[in-house]
């Protein structure tokens, strides 16, 4: 209802609104869609913390599920970064579609985010050396080697005020974790200050499917 409220007082008040005005119903706008992040962060957060059943064994097919995410990625980045999709061996993994989802375009939204404008972010999927890998490599400002362990803690930030302006909820990783150690799959993160990082998540080929 507030979402919802503020928006159309936003639109409405367009044309006549002062300026004070606009400047404070696009802020609420902003910071309902914050807020809404964040609680939807939260609850699939504890959804998986609360331990429940392993996830549904489904199929889930790599190929479109990835071509999804690629088009989130781009609409993220409106643009500004050159976002390459590279499918090496058509497979998939037993698991749960939407946890899978969640982890994946966590990853690709973090490379959108913390990617200048003009980088190049890479998402690919290859089977080699008795896993299937899904990486993804950007371009962007890179991580010290310190913060590498910690970063799929709650709420763990480099940066406070670069996440926050990103629209951040400093939960994605965590989700990540969880998603991965639910999927028998591991994180792996590899970075550079000023290069770019490559986050890689990594399924022992005993539960991928054909
Ligand atoms: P946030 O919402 O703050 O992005 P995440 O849990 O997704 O939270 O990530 C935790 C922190 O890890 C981020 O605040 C950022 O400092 C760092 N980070 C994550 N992905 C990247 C990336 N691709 N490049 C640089 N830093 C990253």
């Amino acid at each position: 209802v507030v979402a919802g409220s503020s928006k159309i007082m936003a639109d409405d008040y367009e044309s006549y609104a002062t300026d004070e005005i606009k400047h404070y119903l696009a802020l609420i706008c902003e910071h309902n869609a914050r807020m809404k992040r964040l609680i939807e962060d939260l609850l699939t957060l504890s959804a998986l913390e609360s331990g429940g059943p392993a996830p549904n064994e489904e199929r889930v097919a790599l190929q479109p599920l990835l071509n999804s995410i690629l088009g989130d990625a781009q609409a993220l980045s409106a643009g500004r970064h050159e976002i390459v999709l590279t499918v090496g061996e058509p497979s998939a993994i037993g698991g749960c579609a939407n946890e899978l989802r969640s982890a994946f375009s966590n990853l690709a939204g973090n490379a959108v985010r913390y990617t200048p404008q003009g980088g190049r972010i890479d998402l690919i999927w290859r089977v080699q050396n008795g896993f299937g890998e899904f990486v993804v490599a950007d371009t962007g400002i890179g991580i010290a080697e310190h913060h590498l362990p910690r970063l799929t803690e709650r709420f763990y930030r480099v940066d406070r005020s670069r996440s926050r302006e990103t629209g951040g909820t400093g939960l994605g990783l965590a989700i990540v974790k969880h998603v991965l150690t639910r999927h028998h799959a591991s994180l792996e993160i590899e970075s550079e200050p000023g290069k770019g990082s490559r986050f890689i998540a990594r399924f022992p080929e005993r539960y991928l499917m054909a």
